[in-house]
């Protein structure tokens, strides 16, 4: 089959996957995708952490091919019955008192609507963010990207005024020596930051629940809900991205809920579709929806919430709530326990580290126990951890590489088997084997 790269009209994004050269995929069924040769692949990345419901979901496909029949598109100014419909069932599953959305198209876009509503209603200019975190890749939502490899691309390219940044809930950002330490010095830090910068410039906090592209990595018991508390004392609003911990991918609908905190405003893209349709947004709670809808906010895309996305929104969360959410929170924990087994056998696995379907295998050299760094930040540096993603590839399976420190990411679709979690990870040990 022809792979449409022709000498004319290249396809110029294959970024994600610089560090070796991309597949051609033609095909999918449930975690399994095909390349143009008919190879098999196991899709543990779920393509971009997207393809939450896996691939060639029926219900999802027909809803599409329904909606399209009867009316593809209908502009944000009026109603349309697919949007509202959505709309009432995000409600219905997002934490507490969010119940209000406001469509988008990409993650990106919905980060950067959800900071300039945070702005108009608290009428502050300044927003913080974690290093090493990611929020996408426009020119707003680049310069609220705080990994310092895709900074070092962004600085050119983004927006970065109006935002702070402040150190991730990370062992190796601070010095505690219990979890419980650590969600205290890195709370107490984000009330440092807040105080410096002035409490009545911040507006908001945006945050990953569960750490993304940065390297699954879930906060210390006790941060968030410590975040929650600074909020409220500062009135500054809590922003939970959940563009990739969203729609079961860490064993609940969204990431915060696996916190038992409750953020203002919530992101969400990716998996809210399945990835079968681009579809993003921002679920706010009911007083600032209040807001929105008496004008202090109006601003929108022609594709936000496009019907055609929001039918596949739709029967998507229908198939998450049918039992596929629950599944994948049985599925967990032998995915977890079989990447243990990693860390116990292999010296370079310095830890495992994630919740639900999403999680990190952190590399370092066994020689100094150092983490290799990411030749993002690096260029010099050594990426052994590329070589093991290719091995791994030419075994049939497909994974991810995090950054800022050189690690795998693996998050299978919801629907994975207990079989393809243990074909997957026999192929991974493998694939560390022959590279270390
Ligand atoms: N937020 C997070 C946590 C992400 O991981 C991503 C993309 O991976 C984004 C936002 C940006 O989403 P998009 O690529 O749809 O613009």
């Amino acid at each position: 089959m022809d792979n449409g790269n022709s000498d004319n009209g290249r396809v110029i994004q294959h970024w994600y996957d610089a560090d070796h050269d991309p597949l051609t995929i033609v095909e999918g069924e449930d975690a399994t995708v095909y390349d143009d040769d008919g190879t098999a692949y196991l899709d543990f990345l779920s393509q971009l952490y997207c393809c939450n419901a896996g691939h060639s979901n029926e219900r999802i496909t027909s809803a599409i091919a329904e909606q399209a029949e009867r009316i593809p598109y209908v502009s944000a100014s009026k109603h349309n019955d697919a949007r509202t419909r959505l709309a009432d069932d995000l409600a219905e599953i997002a934490p507490g008192s969010l119940s209000d959305v406001f469509f988008a198209i990409s993650g990106s876009e919905a980060n950067e609507t959800a900071i300039q509503i945070a702005r108009t209603i608290q009428d502050a200019p300044t927003v913080l963010t974690r290093w090493q975190s990611y929020h996408g890749g426009t020119y707003g939502a680049g310069g609220l990207t705080g990994d310092p490899g895709t900074r070092k691309t962004l600085e050119r390219y983004a927006a970065t005024s109006g935002v702070e940044k402040f150190l991730p809930p990370l062992p190796s950002a601070f010095d505690a020596e219990t979890p419980d330490e650590l969600a205290h010095q890195a709370a107490d830090h984000v009330e440092f930051v807040i105080r410096n910068e002035g409490p009545e410039s911040v507006a908001a906090i945006l945050t990953e629940p569960i750490g993304g592209t940065s390297g699954a990595y879930p906060a210390p018991p006790g941060y968030f809900e410590r975040l929650r508390e600074i909020c409220d004392e500062y009135d500054v609003l809590l922003i939970s991205d959940e563009v990739i911990s969203g729609f079961g991918r860490c064993g609940e609908w969204f990431g915060i809920q696996t916190e038992d905190v409750e953020p203002d405003l919530l992101t969400f893209a990716k998996g809210v579709t399945g990835a079968y349709a681009p579809l993003a947004g921002v679920v706010v709670d009911d007083w600032i929806g209040e807001e929105i809808r008496s004008g202090s906010y109006d601003l929108g895309q022609t594709f936000a919430g496009h019907p055609i996305s929001c039918a596949a929104g739709e029967a998507a969360l229908e198939v998450y709530r049918d039992g596929l959410l629950e599944r994948g929170r049985e599925r967990s924990p032998h995915l977890e326990s079989r990447l243990r087994d990693l860390e116990d056998r292999f010296e370079p696995v310095e830890t495992i580290r994630g919740r639900g379907l999403l999680w990190s295998v952190v590399f370092a050299d066994p020689e100094t126990g150092e983490p290799f760094v990411h030749p993002w930040v690096d260029p010099d540096a050594d990426n052994p951890v590329a070589a093991v993603r290719s091995e791994a590839q030419k075994r049939g399976v497909l994974v991810g590489g995090g950054r800022p420190d050189v690690q795998l990411i693996v998050a299978p679709p919801l629907c994975v088997t207990r079989e393809e979690i243990d074909e997957a990870v026999d192929a991974l040990a493998a694939s560390i084997d022959a590279v270390f």
